[in-house]
């Protein structure tokens, strides 16, 4: 079979119609599962000749929406002066998930709830609009504790939209340019997950070159490979002495989309980071966290997930 996905989003009412391939990773999954029945399946590897590529200039990185998870990972510029995309990118599924999925559908993924995922469960705002959340009173160990509403409390599964809300991205579709940390739509309306509408294609993710040499990713979960993050942070930071001059942090595992921690960031500026000016940072992008009743455990993990990373980033030798 060739590659596939690219999630296209859904209509706003809810239903399935035409969906974009790339990677085959997410959405045949779905596919299998009867969560999503497209109409129409279009298949975009043919545009991975003008999609296909990384552009790494004094601007910044451009990835093409068909570069591969793991040639964008391996990719000596990223690797070098980006290095908290590689390492979002290879903290990520397997090698050979890896190698089939597109940067653009990785976004795109949608939730690991398990309720979302068996169709048998009639209750699923994101599934079925209007019939409930069957997590809210469910198993929710997996689910979010930032960004959620009685609508809906999934957690964003990704890595590399962390990274890429920590480094400022843009997203460039066929019809406009937006920052990357507007792409995902908060969970108020389950079914419609980012501002795409449908058709519209993401065909570049970039990057801007800046001051924050200074950044990596940490994530934190159940077992050490092929699994997603209970908790992650992505954080850069750009230093003045021991002060923190700027700081992007974006939280993972924890969240209803990426997110982005700006209180945090708010609380670092000026400060000397230290163990202290880094609980502060915890504590305030925690702050209005809700916890269910088996994810309250997130907040704490996520803190210290936190903390560990802006310490660790601090450490790093640029
Ligand atoms: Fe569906 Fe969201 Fe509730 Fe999961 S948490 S059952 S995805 S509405």
């Amino acid at each position: 079979m060739r590659s596939f996905v690219f999630s296209e989003m859904p209509a706003r009412d809810g239903r399935s119609q035409a969906r974009f391939l790339a990677g085959g990773t997410t959405l045949v999954d779905l596919m299998k599962l009867d969560v999503e029945t497209p109409e129409q399946v279009v298949d975009l590897n043919r545009t991975e000749k003008d999609l296909g590529k990384i552009t790494a200039s004094e601007k910044g990185l451009r990835f093409g929406a068909m570069v591969r998870m793991a040639e964008a990972a391996t990719h000596e510029d990223v690797r070098k002066d980006y290095p908290v995309i590689a390492q979002s990118l290879e903290l990520a599924a397997s090698q050979q998930v890896r190698n089939m999925a597109s940067l653009g559908g990785n976004v795109l993924q949608r939730t690991r709830c398990s309720y979302f995922r068996d169709v048998s469960y009639k209750a699923c705002n994101k599934r079925n609009p209007g019939s409930g959340c069957s997590a809210l009173e469910g198993v929710n160990r997996a689910h979010a504790v930032l960004g959620t509403s009685e609508a809906c409390i999934s957690a964003y599964p990704g890595d590399f939209a962390q990274a890429l809300i920590a480094l400022d991205a843009e997203v460039e579709t066929d019809r406009r340019t937006f920052k990357f940390s507007e792409l995902h739509r908060p969970s108020d309306e389950p079914h419609v997950e980012t501002i795409l509408e449908p058709g519209e294609l993401i065909r570049f993710i970039t990057v801007p070159s800046g001051n924050f040499r200074r950044s990596l990713y940490l994530k934190i979960r159940d077992r050490d490979s092929y699994q997603f993050a209970l908790t992650s942070a992505a954080v850069a930071i750009d230093l003045d002495g021991d002060a923190i001059k700027d700081a992007r942090i974006a939280l993972g595992g924890v969240a209803y989309r990426p997110w982005r921690a700006r209180e945090a960031e708010e609380e670092l500026k000026g400060k000397v980071l230290d163990e202290q000016g880094a609980a502060a940072a915890a504590n305030a992008a925690f702050a209005e966290a809700k916890g269910y009743q088996h994810n309250a455990f997130k907040i704490e993990t996520g803190k210290q997930t936190l903390i560990r990373a802006l310490l660790e980033a601090k450490a790093l030798e640029v």
